[in-house]
């Protein structure tokens, strides 16, 4: 038997494993086109507006990427480096009137101008995008390093532009602004030729009925809801200026942490008040790994460098939204044990490709994997013609961690781990953005993987069973204590995390106990050390959506986000905008995932009410989003026109 490679450094963390969303080309949910006369209703084939890839993201790879044992400290980052910012109003809720500013948004470096695309659903004509110039507007200073501040602002219909035609809900409560442009010198090959790095701004939204928390303060820069710790830390992201992206003060922040609450978590996952720009969706920064067999991770214990009496086993961060999300947070936990095996041994020699290959699962046959270096984790390969081929097809749902996972976390033995085929040309789907269309044919020639390769190139895997994991969450900010509703807002998504069901968003991810086939447990909440616990009662499964979430619309209660097969639901309200004045027809288009059949039912809309009502059918089970329409009529034409307003996801329609 091999030994694993040795990873030559003791006592600083050995694994920086990362999660790159995919870049996609412009945004993978195009804007629906407006004022398009429905001469039918809305087609949903794989139509760009309707395709099943969730957040548009738009982000680099991060290429060359090693834990940082096994590469030399970074001296300086490379300038220009976007930093952080505020954004106002910090959370956006759907009865937001006004505008957005993103207020001293920083740059390392002398940058006098930023070129921003901001996405715009009246560019028809310019790939929906706007380009907008960012002047600076001062500079500062942190630790001797020059920075250029930015206060970029937008009016309400910018924002609404913008924003408005991209779904949202308690599944994803976050939309994309536009993508920042950084200018960077290419290699040495063209030395000269400018090349940019992309960056995803991503803006959070919060639905208008998260339940408000209970909030204790402790002193002047600590305080705790139930799921929840808030710590103040001026300085916090600073080192970023003088390490590297990966650079915030996480083990000083657990620290602080320990102060005041319990030593009794497997991890803490830690946000950002101020929004980190970063090429990365989140990280996982393993502390603690009690478990041999997993690879190049090794059995080590640094918990003490952050303040655990050898309890902790992780900390990450989560630099913008993407905490709110079940994939990124169950990618990111996955990293406690994924994958740290070498692939390229295993199957016999195969070139690595996609993100990070170093801590992420190959393109493989069969099932799902959540920390994919090709594919994410709502794609996975099928076969087809009884193994004559393989095709991409869409993870039905609710997605699973990947038996090697289960395997390695000590839920499953080794004997029930399938033979796995790895594919030879795993770069085959580089431009693919992670999500390739459903059907895509995978090059076929694959290499045979069986536990008994892994367990000889490896070694058994020996320790502790994960069948329970915990996360405390704090969020970090710069310049004060968090307001009640944000505290709320992050109390409630902490809490969320911990759902054993209710929560699986539109696209079939669903929470991690889910994910773990209803196996390992999260728990979230938080223990003080000195103070009393505190307890919400508040559901956090299949959260209904408030009557004020659809923009233009009022309806008169709220959409039940559970629907049973043959129940009956009316959506009925009345029209608010102001936009027009003759709208005549509502509808309500349910959108089911993966289906190309949307149920489009439409109303008079008489004074200003309308009632929509729809009873379900078996064949309308499955995750829906809920999209309502305005018509007007077309002068010119015996047909009307349309206004769409938000679509709403996050409602389950059972047998
Ligand atoms: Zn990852």
């Amino acid at each position: 038997m091999r030994f694993p490679r040795v990873i030559g450094v003791i006592g600083v963390a050995v694994t920086l494993a990362i999660l790159v969303p995919p870049p996609a080309a412009h945004v993978a949910e195009s804007p629906p086109a407006r004022h398009a006369a429905p001469v039918a209703r809305p087609t949903h084939g794989d139509s760009p507006a309707t395709r099943d890839t969730p957040a548009p993201i738009e982000r680099r790879m991060v290429s060359g990427f090693a834990p940082p044992a096994l590469m030399p400290q970074t001296a300086e980052p490379t300038l220009p480096a976007p930093l952080w910012y505020d954004q106002n109003p910090r959370l956006i809720r759907a009865d937001h009137a006004g505008g957005l500013s993103l207020d001293n948004f920083l740059v390392a470096g002398d940058v006098e101008t930023l070129t921003f695309e901001r996405l715009s659903l009246s560019a028809v004509a310019d790939d929906f995008l706007v380009r907008e110039t960012w002047r600076r507007t001062g500079t500062t200073d942190i630790d001797g390093h020059l920075i250029s501040v930015f206060n970029p602002s937008w009016n309400s219909a910018a924002l609404r532009d913008a924003i408005g035609w991209q779904r949202r809900g308690f599944d994803q409560p976050h939309a994309q602004l536009g993508t920042l442009l950084i200018p960077r010198s290419s290699g040495a090959a063209n030395s000269g030729e400018e090349v940019v790095e992309r960056f995803a701004i991503r803006l959070r939204l919060t639905p208008l009925n998260v339940p408000a928390a209970q909030i204790t303060q402790i002193d002047a820069g600590t305080q705790y809801a139930s799921h929840v710790v808030n710590l103040v830390m001026p300085g916090f992201g600073d080192g970023r200026l003088t390490g590297d992206d990966y650079g915030l003060e996480l083990d000083e922040a657990a620290r602080r942490f320990y102060t005041h609450f319990s030593d009794e978590y497997a991890s803490i996952a830690f946000v950002p008040r101020q929004p980190h720009v970063v090429p990365y969706d989140a990280f996982h920064h393993n502390v603690r790994n009690p478990i041999a067999g997993l690879g190049a991770l090794p059995v080590f214990d640094d918990s003490a460098a952050y303040g655990s009496a050898g309890v902790l086993r992780s900390v990450e961060l989560y630099p913008d939204v993407s905490f709110t999300s079940n994939a990124s947070s169950t990618h990111a936990i996955s990293h406690q044990w994924v994958d740290y095996w070498d692939w390229s041994s295993l199957a016999g020699g195969i070139d690595r490709a996609g993100r990070a290959p170093a801590s992420h699962t190959p393109l493989l046959h069969p099932g799902e994997v959540y920390a994919g270096a090709v594919l994410d984790v709502r794609r996975r390969v099928a076969e087809v013609g009884g193994g004559s081929a393989y095709v991409i097809e869409r993870t039905p749902g609710p997605a699973l961690l990947h038996p090697t996972t289960r395997y390695r976390m000590g839920l499953i033995g080794p004997e029930a781990v399938p033979e796995l085929l790895v594919f030879e040309n795993q770069g085959q789907f580089e431009t693919e953005a992670f999500a390739p269309h459903v059907g895509t044919a995978v090059d076929g020639a694959w290499r045979r993987v069986h536990i008994n390769d892994i367990l000889a190139e490896h070694g058994p895997r020996q320790g502790p069973v994960d069948d329970a994991w915990s996360r405390a969450t704090v969020v970090v900010s710069r310049d004060g204590l968090l307001s009640a509703e944000e505290m709320s807002y992050w109390n409630f998504f902490a809490a969320r995390h911990a759902a054993t069901g209710g929560t699986t968003t539109w696209d079939g991810v669903p929470s991690f106990f889910e994910a773990t086939g209803g196996v390992v447990p999260l728990r979230t909440d938080v223990t003080p050390l000195h103070a009393a616990k505190l307890v919400e009662t508040a559901e956090t499964g299949h959260v209904s959506i408030a009557p004020g979430e659809f923009r233009g619309v009022e309806l008169d209660g709220p959409v039940p986000a559970r629907i049973a097969v043959g129940e009956s639901v009316t959506i009925s309200g009345a029209v608010t905008t102001t936009e027009r004045d003759d709208f005549n027809i509502a509808c309500a288009e349910w959108l089911p995932y993966g289906s190309a059949r949307n149920i489009y039912e439409c109303a008079p809309i008489e004074g200003n009410r309308f009632s929509i009502p729809y009873r379900f059918a078996a064949a309308d089970a499955g995750r829906h989003q809920l999209q309502i329409f305005l018509h007007y009529p077309d002068p010119r034409s015996p047909s009307s026109l349309v206004v769409p307003l938000s679509p709403i996801s996050g409602i389950t329609v059972a047998p």
